[in-house]
């Protein structure tokens, strides 16, 4: 079922004055944007035998070995290391050891991710004596130097996202971070938090999610201090616990467990971490013009996902079919039309591994590009493209702060009235959006470092970040319409003979 969103639309106010309207015809070569091809893509893309295409593992890899695949059948020149298809990076990966930490009560050990599970990814060594608040928000229990064992208290309404994971896991994990803040603040060493009957339904699946630990890439450009923690919306990142007091979350049949004071709890929560690779897959199509040739138009991807996770309805594949099957399938149509007919400047088709890690794949290139990064003229970004109601698209970086080129956006509003004609929904562009989805994709540390970048989106829907995000969900019709979007943004920007100047005096904020 597609939910009809509330939308306010604003036309954008173009840069240019009205009745200035350009009318600009799509190449004939835009007829190889076709529903069909883009249908059995993303049918191999987000299907279950490609398991989620999980950053770091086998199954990112045998995603990206397809694109790169796809690439060449499509006959894209490899613009990789060392003529391949491919620029390997490294990922690291901080987690909870399982082996090396230990809790235990009263000289019992507790089994971690199963009977207690840390909501932090921090070290700690504390061991002291447990202190039962039961409701957190009795402030007469002093807690200060002990360990405080609460009961979950239910989180403000505002506070339970709707998009991403189950209700039961997006309830419990504001109220665990809201109470870690309170009892630590109050002066508590470490916080035991037992799940209530809504949270105790989540408590797996914050253990197998807790137990992945963080990412970041080696040797890639610092992420944005803009960025929200994944999974968590801008607005409702509550105040980090201080890293050195533990958190910790158990079940609810553990409740009569907790209640006596005085237990001693001995909590030794080690921290390991390591590397492995993970993979950019970049084609490019030379372009016509000698004299413009060297310079570039990207379109950008992200060929990763969310793996195999916790099971919700009976089904642990996370497809990620609209996130980001979509724009990958979108990006391989745009080649397929690109070298019918290639722009005077080149183009480069660039799937970023690792997005839903942290933007790792794009943090890494825009650190070590294929091409000076000045060269780069435009980045064309999508991520979700295929939901939503037929007729709106967002186009965020569209519009103050997020703007950095006035230009480009002219160019992909006019490229709109010669395709799609989208009534673009401006809401989500907006500094005081919620989501902050603007920072949330790989066009961001491209941005940030002046290159002119637009995200093309169709937002969130229920289905964000779950296995229901399958490839039957997908508005075939509304993502090719965005394909050919997308496409003739790139054909004007890589035709244009004076490239998309960036605003002056942007800075991303
Ligand atoms: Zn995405």
């Amino acid at each position: 079922m597609r939910r009809l969103p509330v939308l306010i639309l604003h036309l954008l106010a173009a840069a240019a004055p009205l009745g200035a309207q350009r009318t600009i015809t799509p190449p004939a070569a835009m007829r190889a944007i076709r529903e069909q091809d883009i249908s059995r893509d993303l049918n191999a893309m987000a299907g279950d035998a490609m398991r989620g295409r999980e950053a770091g593992t086998i199954d990112e890899m045998r995603a990206s070995m397809w694109s790169a695949e796809e690439m060449r059948k499509i006959g894209l020149r490899p613009k990789g290391d060392l003529g391949s298809w491919f620029q390997w990076w490294n990922m690291r990966r901080t987690r909870i050891s399982t082996l090396s930490s230990s809790v235990s009560r009263d000289g019992r050990p507790l089994a971690l991710w199963t009977d207690i599970t840390p909501a932090t990814n921090a070290a700690a060594d504390v061991a002291g004596t447990t202190v039962f608040v039961g409701d957190a928000r009795d402030t007469t229990v002093d807690v200060r130097g002990r360990i405080a064992v609460a009961t979950l208290v239910a989180p403000p309404a505002a506070a339970i996202r709707s998009t991403t994971n189950t209700y039961e896991y997006n309830y419990t994990r504001p109220a665990i971070a809201a109470m870690a803040n309170a009892l630590t603040r109050r002066g508590a060493t470490a916080v035991i938090v037992v799940a209530d009957s809504i949270a105790e339904l989540a408590f797996d699946a914050v253990a197998r999610v807790q137990s992945r630990g963080t990412y970041d890439v080696i040797g890639g450009v610092p992420r944005s201090t803009r960025a929200p923690v994944a999974g968590t919306p801008a607005a409702a990142l509550p105040t980090a616990p201080s890293a050195s007091v533990p958190v910790l979350f158990v079940r609810r049949g553990s409740l009569s467990d907790w209640r006596t004071d005085g237990q001693r709890v001995d909590i030794r929560l080690r921290a390991e971490s390591f590397e492995y690779p993970s993979v950019n897959v970049i084609g490019e199509v030379r372009g016509t013009d000698p004299s413009l040739r060297d310079e570039y138009v990207v379109f950008s991807s992200h060929q990763d996902h969310d793996g195999v996770r916790y099971t919700v309805a009976g089904d642990s594949i996370w497809n990620g079919a609209d996130d980001n099957a979509t724009t990958s399938v979108a990006v391989l149509a745009i080649a397929r039309a690109w070298v019918k007919r290639p722009s005077a400047r080149s183009a480069l088709f660039i799937f970023h591994g690792a997005e839903e890690r942290g933007l790792l794949g794009s943090r890494y290139h825009v650190a070590h590009p294929v091409v000076p990064l000045e060269r780069i003229v435009a980045v064309l970004n999508g991520d979700m493209l295929g939901r939503n109601h037929p007729d709106t698209a967002a186009l965020l970086g569209s519009q103050p702060p997020h703007r950095n080129s006035a230009a480009l956006v002219q160019m992909a509003i006019d490229a709109n009235r010669a395709t799609a004609r989208f009534a673009i929904d401006s809401l989500w562009d907006r500094p005081t959006h919620p989501e902050g989805w603007y920072f949330r994709s790989d066009h961001v540390p491209y941005a940030e470092r002046g290159v002119p970048a637009l995200f093309f989106s169709s937002n969130l829907h229920q289905d964000y970040h779950t296995p229901r995000d399958e490839p039957k969900t997908i508005d075939i019709r509304k993502l090719t319409r965005i394909t050919q979007w997308m496409y003739m943004t790139g054909w004007i920007a890589g035709n244009a003979p004076q490239r998309p100047a960036v605003d002056p005096g942007f800075v991303l904020r």
